[in-house]
């Protein structure tokens, strides 16, 4: 699950992590007492305007803004809230902004030049230890780095029987070519970090840019957090962080009543029951020509009602232009399936215009296979993968 940087921040600060003040606001209104409330609380007279959407590069489209007076602040902040921001990760169309975050201007002036570094923890599957992957090249495209100057970015793994060592932290601020009182506050927020990053379940922390101040102090001034939804049950408090209007519809629809739906790109919807045979299905949807729009596991109990779900989720993707139906009958016999996609289908009316090619196989297959056929339904009903393959590949040509 992934969070908001304002919530990112509120869950980095309660574990003793530094971060640039903020307060959120949804009008230009509440943006203004925001702003007024910061001055009180830390002097700040500059501010930073921050659109609040899932999405990086917010910057570079138009979603930060510096603010040098109230006045600033409120028109800003009526700009950017209900704009459709469009940044280098969005689509084209771009995302709502619902919120801002009004922050603090941390870039002031004074006895040392600011530096914004490059800071995530995360698990390196390879290895299976969390690491902490940083830069003195933040606050610019990371990406570009990696691709381009790789040996610019630093990796630290963590022990997971030891955790993260007190020389780990003091190494990682030597090499981002810290001394003195920098160095030492540098080492605290690393710190600080890494148990945030356990203790609250993350699977993933990008920080950038990680911020020395004139007065070298280390905070975070962006927090990009992505919550492990497994481990969600322990932190009811971060499950009600949730904000649905980020997440792709179709799958929050799908999640709701208890199916497992990935929307992808391509055109050949699928409905499998158990998720090996949902990838050997995408597989075989890709060798056919095909490339499936969606992962879509109706589980063990596939009968009627779950199957049309099914389908009206699989249908609302306009890019599907065929429905393949894999199911292994094991646990449910395969004929109850097979009359399952026939009441939805006549249920269904006309919603569904596809061609739909179903292809059971185990307990009671023959009898399900008649079932269909004798339906008069325009459903290909096909017994072998290879079939299933075949036909694929004819519908859509
Ligand atoms: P992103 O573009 O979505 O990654 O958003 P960030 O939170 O990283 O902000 C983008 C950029 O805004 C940062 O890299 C900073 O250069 C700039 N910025 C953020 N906070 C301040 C601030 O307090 N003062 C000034 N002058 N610039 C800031
Ligand atoms: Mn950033």
């Amino acid at each position: 699950m992934n969070l908001h940087e304002y919530q990112g921040k509120e869950i980095l600060s309660s574990f003793g992590v530094r971060i640039q003040r903020g307060i959120v606001a949804h009008n230009h209104k509440e943006a203004v007492d925001a702003a007024k409330e910061l001055t009180n609380e830390t002097g700040t007279s500059w501010y930073v305007v921050k659109a609040q959407v899932h999405a990086g590069g917010r910057g570079k489209g138009g979603g930060v803004k510096l603010a040098k007076n109230l006045q600033e602040v409120e028109s800003i902040s009526n700009d950017i809230i209900g704009m459709m921001l469009v940044t280098p990760q969005t689509s084209a169309e771009g995302k709502k902004v619902n919120q801002v975050l009004i922050c603090e201007d941390v870039y002031y002036p004074g006895e040392s030049e600011t530096e914004e570094y490059y800071m995530s923890v995360l698990l390196n599957r390879e290895t299976g230890r969390n690491m902490i992957m940083y830069s003195t090249e933040g606050g610019m495209d990371i990406e570009t780095v990696a691709e381009e100057t790789p040996h610019l970015i630093f990796t630290e793994e963590i022990d997971p029987s030891l955790g993260l060592l007190a020389f780990q932290a003091r190494k990682i601020a030597f090499n981002l070519g810290l001394s003195g009182g920098a160095l030492k506050e540098m080492v605290k927020f690393v710190s600080a970090l890494y148990t945030a990053y356990i203790k609250s379940d993350s699977s993933m922390f990008e920080i950038n840019p990680v911020l020395k101040t004139s007065d070298n102090k280390i905070m975070a001034v962006d927090a990009k957090v992505t919550l492990d939804d497994s481990a969600l049950y322990r932190h009811k408090d971060y499950a009600e962080m949730r904000d649905l209007r980020e997440e792709n519809p179709i799958e929050v629809e799908a999640n709701a009543a208890g199916l497992n739906y990935v929307d992808l790109d391509g055109n050949v919807g699928c409905m499998v029951n158990g998720a090996g045979l949902a990838m050997g299905t995408m597989d075989l949807i890709k060798q056919s020509g095909g490339e499936p729009a969606n992962f879509l596991d109706v589980g063990g109990t596939a009968d009627a009602e779950r199957v049309e779900k099914g389908f009206r989720i699989i249908l609302k993707d306009p890019a599907v232009k065929a429905i393949l139906v894999n199911i292994f009958g094991g646990i449910v016999r395969c004929d109850r399936v097979a009359q399952g996609i026939v009441d939805a289908y006549k249920n269904m009316g006309d919603a569904i215009q596809v061609p739909i090619i179903v292809r059971l196989q185990g307990t009671n297959a023959i009898e399900a296979k008649q079932l269909i056929d004798a339906s008069g339904l325009p459903v290909h009903s096909v017994v072998e993968f290879q079939e299933a393959a075949d036909k694929v590949q004819e519908v859509l040509a």
